[in-house]
């Protein structure tokens, strides 16, 4: 019998902090299960990553294409929360509608198929706590007058301002440093996990990555341990560790690396338009290798990739050619995917190793940690899998395992 399926999502998770974890439910889960270090999508922020794992589709079909773009349609900034600065730059009531309802309304690519439609089409029931990519098949009133509905998994928690079911969870957003929104998906899973509530979990602790901005990569032990009694919380609700993986398998993975920040660029193109933010930016202009060209010697500039008739052109110290993205995981591929979404730049930049880009604030984590760029430290995660055939080798391959397992195994987009 096909066991029901958790996915637990840990923000900003390395692999190198989850292979040398000790904490008690990560431990266990790594005892029972498969593991790899798997690769990311480009840019590797949280919007295109999750975007990527709902869909199990690169940026050119899902169509978010960073934390911070060019709407070309609307003529104005997106700009889903770099910082909190960033976002009251663009606008805070726009950032906050574009982050909440655009991204899974009118953003995120109707080629794209969520992993929620998928299951929900198959009669299986979907849910979500927290996790930003939900576009499903269920209407969800907000907690809150005067907001829209939203179409979702049919049970849908996302930070106390969805709630498709009663649980009694606190406040997701109380205080983001001592973890209150893992410990609110923590409460809202306990009762999932208690009532049978779902065929497919997706369980998501952003968290960690918060801390991990702030203390630096491989440094964030106590926000680890904090997501660690979450997914504690969640087993022991079956009742026990092994009865609950009686019950579930599971898929563990994060979104992207981080790494190290003790530099910051402010990038800018002459008469272009740059978005910029964390380890990645986009330039959005008529002459893309001439602006490729300007951001030759540019400070925190690694490689810089645009189109030429279709083709990848990859760009670095001046010199070209694709051999300057083999030194990154899936590269070229990652590259082309990246370029080819409609919503993106012209020109892609990959920040080098230690240095961040400011953001539309000018904030920046200096001292800390960032992610974004082609680099394996930003885009190799901790993949595990409990109770499943295989651990995906990619983002992308996150939804055709899941589909696989609940035995809805479909021809996977090319
Ligand atoms: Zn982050």
């Amino acid at each position: 019998m096909t066991k029901k399926l958790v996915l637990i999502v840990i923000d900003g998770l390395t692999p190198s902090m989850f292979e040398s974890a000790e904490t008690p439910a990560l431990r266990f889960l790594a005892d029972h299960g498969t593991y790899t270090r798997a690769t990311s999508v480009f840019p590797s922020l949280t919007p295109v990553c999750s975007a990527s794992i709902a869909t199990g589709v690169h940026p050119d079909i899902h169509e978010i294409p960073h934390l911070v773009w060019w709407h070309r349609r609307q003529l104005r900034l997106v700009e889903y929360g770099s910082s909190f600065g960033a976002v009251r730059a663009a606008g805070l009531s726009r950032s906050i509608r574009d982050t909440v309802f655009e991204m899974n309304r009118s953003h995120l690519g109707a080629r794209a198929e969520t992993i929620y439609e998928a299951l929900d089409d198959r009669g299986l029931v979907t849910g979500a706590i927290n996790f930003i990519c939900y576009r499903g098949r269920t209407r969800h009133l907000a907690s809150l007058p005067g907001l829209p509905p939203v179409y979702a998994p049919r049970r849908f928690f996302y930070y106390s301002l969805f709630e498709s079911d009663q649980t009694g969870a606190p406040i997701a957003v109380r205080s983001r440093a001592t973890g209150s929104i893992d410990a609110y998906a923590a409460a809202v899973g306990r009762w999932l996990v208690t009532r049978d509530g779902f065929d497919f979990l997706v369980y998501y602790l952003p968290d960690y990555d918060f801390a991990s901005h702030v203390e630096g990569p491989d440094a964030a032990h106590e926000a680890l341990a904090r997501a660690d009694t979450a997914i504690a919380t969640l087993m022991g609700a079956a009742g026990g560790w092994d009865e609950f993986l009686a019950r579930y398998s599971v898929l563990l993975c994060s979104d992207h690396g981080q790494s190290h920040v003790d530099r910051i660029a402010r990038l800018e193109v002459p008469g272009a338009l740059v978005t910029a933010s964390n380890r990645a930016a986009m330039v959005y202009t008529d002459d893309p290798r001439g602006a490729a060209e300007t951001l030759d010697g540019a400070e925190g500039v690694e490689t810089v990739v645009f189109l030429e008739d279709e083709a990848v052109v990859a760009r670095r110290d001046g010199a070209e050619g694709l051999d300057v993205l083999d030194q990154y995981p899936d590269g070229l591929q990652r590259a082309h995917a990246a370029l080819r979404n409609p919503n993106a730049g012209e020109v892609l930049v990959s920040a080098a190793p230690g240095w961040e880009f400011a953001d539309l604030a000018g904030r920046h984590h200096l001292g800390g940690g960032s992610h974004g760029s082609l680099t394996a430290g930003d885009s190799l995660v901790p993949m595990l899998a409990v109770g499943l055939d295989r651990a995906p080798a990619s983002l992308t391959e996150i939804k055709q395992v899941m589909l696989e397992h609940f035995g809805a195994g479909v021809a996977h987009a090319a």
